[in-house]
């Protein structure tokens, strides 16, 4: 979330705010190009350089001549920024948003807001950029708005407002939001004698003696050594300033007087162990002004913010640059009303700025942090029920029951209902459930946006069936689509054992399919003669055209993005969408990432089924899995073993599918048949290699995680997972589940040859449950979100401070308000400043999108 909107910044308020759209834009592509490394980025349609040239040629109303000819300027150079260095390019991209910065202020009334005096921290190079100098500018310091360039700050010189950029900081708004990484707590006090190396601690301590030098090894390396006592012992503390400025006698001869002998000092920081015992590794140091008060401290307050730093950059300088922007964020008002706040228990806005960058105690500290996770994730939230609105505003057809026509083929029973006769098993309590979910949808005209969840093996197919023939029972067509052409096969295999026996056309389309047998097809499609089009993401192709399209499923993984539906609505198509996934996430990830669609799940397995037992090998236990396969093939079952690589990695020293299909067939069971199966096989191979293993002529099927979706065997009863260390939790969960779909008791082993803990811990959860969701719980405690759901899955959100781990709690409050809000005032009329935000980051995330 972006700091709070300036009260003049009202949208559609005169020519004042006129400018501000035409400067909005601009300033996000300066700073997108800033944060992505200069790279002059890819929009939509053309070049961050050409948008800013063609920007730059139509300024806003109400600027005077020398103000149109900077921007002239301006157009022209970037008209040749494809051919400048990267230093140019930065210089050029710094200057210009200096320009738009002043000319945004030139357009403004003049603001009421008297200039916040800034405060200078003690330390002398914190104020200044030259040793010695003072670069203060005589003159008023000119409000500080969100949007002002760092270096415009008093205190913050273009060096460091050049550091600061490093950081990816640029403007006020930016340093606001840089939220100190960690906090040294200054009531944690120990004394010299206690120092334990590892930790972080704090100690208050006398100086007997100071100096200071420059290496006479290293001209650009100077050093403040201080020599602390207290009553158990004493300590030698050394600064290092890491430039050839910090060299100059004078400077750090100032640098000394800061700490004159006999004063009080705390030191903060982490203690690390050397052969001349412990020492602090980049203390932090304050002078205290009695050795009884170290909680007096003006400058800092108790806990001391610690930053993620660059080089040649102090936590202080950081600090000093702050400490302007929280006093002038103060009139930045609000984006959630007083009313909101206090029904929510959260605090101001700008007091939990202030609260996160300068604590007062924990209790504050932790206030803050809770109002700004809050709005984290009520900024999320909104942006994914906007989305849903917007999904879902087009009317899809209804799916109502047609009178089945006399001597139909199902006999004037519906489809579905003929569907589940034919089936040698009654539905779950919970796949009647989810069905019953989902035809409630269908008959709707709100297009459906459901996600089902369910383990594997759950039964989601048998569901997404049944769904798909209500759609036909209603005269639509419908879709299923799996993320690989394997899935897709086999789900055509079922679905062919099943519809033509009531009389429903289905066809199968992927990459593969030849060209006359796609020409056909297609046709058959768009005249409406095929009534189930199965496939992969070939179905959503351009010739694809669907003649009365009702019902779209999609199969594991891939989640119906936003540029999938607008393909669909492209061709004139709201279709209802079902998402199935067998990967189940905490749900904490599960509102993050789907917000956006209802949730549906199959939490119960069919009966019957044998849980699988699970164990874990170490590499040179390797013999016992083997063991293990040849018992049970012997007993007339078949084996998977799992590798996460194709091809031999000399980096990783992987084993990979294809050579260890070559030992296991050649070396270890030349009396049996071994399979391969990998991503980078011909379609047709993967076909062959599955079908000869369900068939069973082959026993043992080598491969990589491609089996992971979908294959169904039922008389694999064993599983040996390689390198299982290197996989996810989820992601080994829904591997296991390849075993264990007959009646035979299975086996999952896990063969980890990694010596790390955490390795060991992780597969540990897998031994001992088998229960998805608490193991993707687990997943995402050990290893975070971003492992869980793996690159591939994209759109987990940015969040600075909220975590989907611990934050669970706040991100319901935040999802519950969001509804509430979208539900009494869906366009945030009466949450102008709220609104502003929101369109703020969905223009930023929809940019970074596209630039991407
Ligand atoms: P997944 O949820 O992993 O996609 P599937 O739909 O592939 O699971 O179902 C796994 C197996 O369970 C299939 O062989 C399917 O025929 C069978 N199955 C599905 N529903 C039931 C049920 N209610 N009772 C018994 N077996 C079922
Ligand atoms: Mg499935």
């Amino acid at each position: 979330m972006v700091a709070g909107q300036r009260p003049d910044a009202e949208p559609l308020g005169g020519p004042a705010a006129a400018g501000q759209a035409w400067f909005r834009p601009l300033q996000q592509a300066l700073q997108l190009e800033a944060e992505r490394g200069f790279d002059d980025l890819m929009g939509r349609r053309e070049r961050f350089s050409a948008f800013l040239a063609r920007q730059c040629q139509v300024p806003p109303a109400g600027l005077n001549p020398p103000q149109r000819q900077l921007l002239q300027e301006l157009a022209a150079a970037y008209a040749s920024y494809g051919d400048l260095s990267l230093a140019r390019r930065q210089g050029l991209v710094r200057r210009t948003r200096q320009a738009l910065h002043e000319l945004q202020r030139a357009l403004e009334p003049p603001t009421p807001v008297a200039p916040p005096r800034l405060r200078l921290a003690a330390d002398p190079g914190a104020a200044s950029e030259q040793p010695g100098g003072d670069p203060r500018r005589p003159g008023a310091t000119p409000a500080l708005h969100p949007d002002t360039p760092l270096a415009e700050i008093r205190g913050v010189g273009p060096r460091t407002a050049q550091k600061l950029a490093a950081l990816g900081l640029f403007v006020a708004r930016d340093l606001l939001r840089y939220y100190p990484r960690d906090y040294l707590d200054y009531a944690n006090l120990v004394r010299i004698a206690s120092l334990e190396p590892g930790r972080t601690a704090t100690i208050v301590a006398t100086v007997r003696r100071t100096n200071s030098f420059t290496s006479p090894r290293n001209p650009n390396l100077s050093i403040l050594e201080l020599q602390l006592q207290d009553i158990t012992g004493r300590l030698r503390v050394s600064k290092f300033f890491a430039g050839k400025r910090f060299s100059s006698p004078g400077w750090l001869k100032a640098q000394q007087r800061q700490y004159p002998l006999g004063a009080t000092v705390a030191v903060s920081g982490l203690v690390k162990e050397t052969p001349y015992g412990p020492v602090f590794q980049d203390p932090l140091m304050e002078v205290l002004e009695s050795p009884n008060a170290p909680l007096q401290s003006q400058q800092i307050g108790r806990l001391l913010p610690v930053y993620g730093l660059t080089e040649g950059l102090t936590a202080e300088r950081v600090r000093a640059a702050i400490q302007p922007v929280l006093a002038a964020a103060a009139a930045w008002g609000d984006p959630l009303p007083a009313a909101l706040l206090e029904q929510q228990g959260l605090v101001e806005l700008p007091t939990a700025l202030t609260q996160i960058h300068q604590p007062a105690n924990q209790e504050s500290l932790s206030a803050a942090r809770r109002r700004l996770v809050f709005d984290e994730f009520l900024l999320l939230q909104l942006g994914l029920l906007l989305r849903r609105r917007e999904l879902t505003s087009r009317p899809a057809p209804a799916l109502a029951p047609a009178a089945p026509a006399l001597g139909s083929a199902a006999g004037g029973r519906s489809l579905v209902q003929a569907f589940l006769e034919l089936l040698p098993f009654p539905l779950t309590g919970a796949q009647r459930r989810v069905l019953a979910e989902i035809r409630a949808d269908l008959v709707q005209e709100q297009p459906m946006a459901r996600l089902v969840q369910g383990d594997v093996g759950s039964g989601k197919t048998v569901v997404a069936i049944a769904a798909l023939l209500t759609a036909i029972d209603a005269g639509c067509q419908g879709a299923l689509m799996a993320p690989t052409e394997v899935l897709a096969e086999q789900h055509y295999q079922k679905l062919c054992a099943w519809l033509p026996q009531l009389h429903v056309s289905c066809a199968l389309l992927t990459g593969s399919t030849p060209a006359r047998r796609r020409r056909e097809l297609l046709a058959d499609l768009a005249n409406g003669n095929l009534q189930l089009l199965v496939g992969t993401h070939a179905l959503l192709e351009d010739p694809v055209q669907f003649a009365r399209l009702g019902l779209v499923v999609v199969d594991e993984q891939h989640r119906f993005g936003v540029a999938q539906r607008n393909r669909l609505l492209d061709k004139g198509l709201q279709p209802h969408l079902l998402t199935m996934t067998a990967t189940p996430i905490p749900r904490t990830l599960a509102l993050s990432l789907h917000g956006d669609l209802e949730v549906s799940q199959i939490d119960e397995l069919p009966p019957g089924r044998t849980p699988i037992r699970t164990a874990m090998l170490k590499a040179g236990e390797r013999h016992e899995a083997y063991g293990l396969i040849r018992e049970e093939v012997a007993a007339g079952q078949r084996a998977y073993v799992v590798l996460p690589l194709v091809e031999e990695s000399e980096k990783l020293d992987l084993r990979s599918a294809v050579e260890v299909h070559r030992q296991l067939s050649e070396e270890v069971f030349p009396e049996l048949s071994v399979g391969l199966l990998h991503g980078r096989m011909a379609s047709a191979d993967k076909q062959a290699a599955i079908g000869a293993f369900a068939r069973g002529e082959s026993h043992v099927l080598v491969s990589t995680t491609v089996v992971e979706v979908g294959v169904d065997v039922p008389e694999a009863s064993v599983m040996v997972i390689e390198h299982a260390d290197r996989f996810g939790l989820a992601q080994l969960h829904q591997l296991r589940g390849r075993v264990g779909r007959g009646a035979a008791a299975s086996h999952c082993l896990l063969i980890n040859d990694s010596r790390n803990a955490l390795a060991r811990q992780r597969l540990e959860v897998l031994v001992h449950s088998t229960d998805g969701f608490e193991i993707a719980e687990m997943d995402l405690r050990l290893r975070g979100p971003g492992a869980v759901l793996g690159t591939r899955q994209s759109g987990l959100p940015d969040l600075a401070l909220a975590s989907l781990t611990d934050d669970g709690e706040v991100l319901e409050q935040a999802r519950r308000v969001a509804q509430e809000l979208m539900a009494t005032d869906p366009e945030l009329r009466r949450h102008p400043a709220l609104a502003q935000v929101l369109a703020d980051q969905r223009q930023r995330l929809s940019q970074g999108a596209r630039l991407n």
